[in-house]
Order: structure tokens, then C-alpha cells, then sequence
């Protein structure tokens, strides 16, 4: 079956080049109406998490995105989309789906270090081109949260169950390792 990707806002076609690179269906998730397609496994890009958040809202999609997510189908989410599943953001006081117990701060390398790239070590994969673009960092995670990385002394990397959230943005790199450690989820 097919994965999912959120195709209203941000960073979406490249994760779907990698993955169609790695001979998985993919199907843009665009509108309500494409939420009842069959996929079974589900990509949050990065963006603007503010704008998706609303758009998701306004366009009747948040809820069924939910309901998907606390059932169990596999979830990747990179920079905005690790937002979108975090249960609280610390500078901020909206929250969307809630469903990785996690607290992130969002923008949280400020401006100086507002994109940069890092070799940095993923528990399982080893070292990985890491390119942070006014990403966010877990600045807390519940007890069943798995850390998979971190980067100056910050995790950046997580996984819960089926959700796999990454701060950085592995689908502009032309490591697909991440994409494969998903689809594998
Ligand atoms: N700064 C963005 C936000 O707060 C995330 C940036 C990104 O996805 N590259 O949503």
C-alpha cells in the first residue's frame, strides 16, 4: 500500500521523490477527499507547522489525521511535522496532534544558527548528513520516548511506538536510510 505524504504546505515532493526512488506508492494528501485513498502509513513534511496547523484545521483534515495516528499508522515527521506531533511547544501556545510525548521548542537555534548542517550520529544508523533549517529541539521526553540523537547536547531525534520525529531534514540529503528505517516501521 501507499504512504501518505501532507502535500498543503512545505517540503513535501522531496520526500516523495525518495521514497518512489525507493520503489514505495505514494499519494499527496492535499485535501479531505484524499484522506479516504488508501495509504497506510503516513509523512508530516517540514514547513511552517502555524500554517499547516491551520490549514489542516480549515480544510477538515485534522481529526481524521489524528485518529489515524493514535491507531497506530506509521508516522514520519521532519522539522514542522515533529511539531505537529508534539504533545507541548514551549514557546508557543498552540498544539496540534498531540500524540508524541514529547516538548520541543520551536526556532530554538535562534538566529545566528538558524540553518546549519551537522554529521551527526543516529542510534542505529550511524553517522548522518543532518541539514537543520530554523528547526526545532526536544527539550523533554516521556519515559517511553526513545532519543535517537543528539546535537550539541540536544535531542533532535525520536521515536514512540510508530512515530518516528526528526528536527532536521533527512529528505534533502540523498541518504535514504531514514525513508527506509520508516517504511520498515
Ligand atoms: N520553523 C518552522 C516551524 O516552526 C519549522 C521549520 C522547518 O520545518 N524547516 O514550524
Amino acid at each position: 500500500m501507499a504512504t501518505g505524504i501532507l502535500a498543503v504546505q512545505g517540503a513535501f515532493i522531496e520526500h516523495e521523490h525518495i521514497l518512489n526512488r525507493l520503489g514505495a506508492d505514494t499519494i499527496q494528501l492535499r485535501q479531505k477527499s484524499d484522506l479516504y485513498k488508501d495509504f497506510d502509513r503516513l509523512i508530516l513534511p517540514g514547513g511552517e507547522s502555524t500554517v499547516q496547523g491551520k490549514l489542516l484545521k480549515d480544510l477538515g483534515m485534522f481529526d481524521i489525521l489524528k485518529e489515524k495516528i493514535e491507531s497506530g499508522m506509521p508516522v514520519l515527521a521532519t522539522c514542522a511535522g515533529l511539531i505537529l506531533l508534539a504533545e507541548n511547544i514551549s514557546n508557543d501556545t498552540r498544539t496540534y496532534f498531540q500524540t508524541l510525548p514529547i516538548t520541543v521548542k520551536r526556532n530554538a537555534y535562534g538566529r545566528q544558527l538558524g540553518s546549519f548542517h551537522y554529521n551527526g550520529d543516529i542510534k542505529g544508523l550511524g553517522t548522518f548528513p543532518m541539514e537543520f533549517i530554523r528547526a526545532p529541539y526536544i527539550e523533554a521526553a516521556g519515559d517511553n520516548v526513545e532519543i535517537l540523537a543528539y546535537v550539541h547536547n540536544k535531542a533532535v531525534a525520536a521515536r514512540y511506538k510508530k512515530q518516528l520525529g526528526f528536527s532536521f531534514h533527512p529528505e534533502l540529503c540523498s541518504d535514504n536510510r531514514i525513508h527506509k528505517m520508516f517504511l520498515e516501521l
